[in-house]
């Protein structure tokens, strides 16, 4: 009987309102050093005869015009046949569906030729989330993303030139007090280069077990203090130029909540971070910060 879920399901913020299929089970990558998202579940593709009876299971509580995610970490990574076939599939039992969407790993996407991500868009697909995480390449390898900011830089203009939309995420804290200018200045150059249709920028938190909560106890990571944060970002923004991307660093994890449509309304956006610095606005405790 549907909802049934394998473990934890993840999906992204502006996700809240969708049906959740998973149509993967974990993260095909699951080595990145602060995250646990999906660190209990060992990586698989499910059958796609279990993806359709899951569809075809939540079709009579899921609305008339629903919007689908496509879980867990990586559903891009499956082949592209079968992924046409679940698209199918959807269009058949979701007439009215507004818009398809998934996490894609930077592999799935440099693996697929034009053809097939233009194939996928037609047959639905509108928009892929992409975790860049930092556009410094020193902070993806102490990170162990096992990617580079000239991949990800590859992977935008493919998913654009396919006609499908992107949402780009990165990490404030991210490189610590030893990296956190190199940070800033190339996370902003790398998400101009990526020009996504949305930005968004969460802030590092610290869990349990993780290697890099072990690198903070030990000494080895010096994290950001609030304060800190709010200069690395207002430096993130001062780097970035990417006209009509929609920015948000409103998530639960964020000290500062802000929102605005670049490139007009960064001088706003700079605005409040200057107000937050002398102390006019209120930023989240330690203790509310979540994931
Ligand atoms: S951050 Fe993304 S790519 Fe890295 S382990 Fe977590 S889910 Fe996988």
């Amino acid at each position: 009987m549907f909802p049934f879920y394998e473990g934890d399901v993840y999906r992204p913020p502006s996700e809240a309102n969708s049906l959740i299929i998973q149509d993967t089970i974990g993260c095909s990558h699951n080595r990145c050093t602060f995250c646990t998202m999906y660190r209990d579940k060992r990586f698989r593709i499910r059958p796609v005869a279990d993806v359709l009876a899951d569809l075809d299971a939540a079709r009579p509580w899921a609305g008339p015009a629903p919007r689908l995610f496509l879980a867990d970490g990586d559903a891009l990574i499956r082949r592209t046949e079968q992924q046409l076939e679940i698209l199918s599939h959807i269009r058949k039992t979701y007439p009215d569906c507004q818009r398809v969407t998934c996490y894609a790993s930077p592999e799935s996407i440099l693996t697929k030729t034009p053809d097939e991500l233009t194939a996928l868009r037609k047959a639905g697909l509108t928009m892929v989330y992409l975790g860049l995480e930092s556009g410094s390449d020193t902070v993806l390898r102490q990170v162990e993303k096992g990617v580079t900011t000239e991949e990800m830089i590859r992977c935008a203009h493919a998913v654009h030139e396919a006609g499908i939309e992107l949402s780009v995420t990165a990490i404030s804290g991210l490189g610590g007090q030893a990296l956190w200018r190199e940070h800033a200045e190339q996370t902003g150059r790398v998400l101009s280069a990526m020009h996504p249709e949305y930005i968004g920028l969460l802030t590092l938190m610290f869990h349990p077990g993780t290697p890099m909560t072990v690198a903070r106890d030990s000494g080895m990571f010096q994290p950001l203090s609030p304060m800190e944060v709010l200069d690395e970002t207002r430096l993130l923004l001062q780097n970035l130029s990417s006209p009509g991307s929609v920015f948000r660093s409103n998530h639960a994890s964020n000290y500062l909540n802000l929102r605005g449509t670049l490139d007009e309304d960064i001088p706003a956006l700079l605005d409040l971070l200057e107000k937050a610095r002398a102390g006019l606005l209120h930023l989240r405790s330690e203790q509310y910060r979540a994931l």
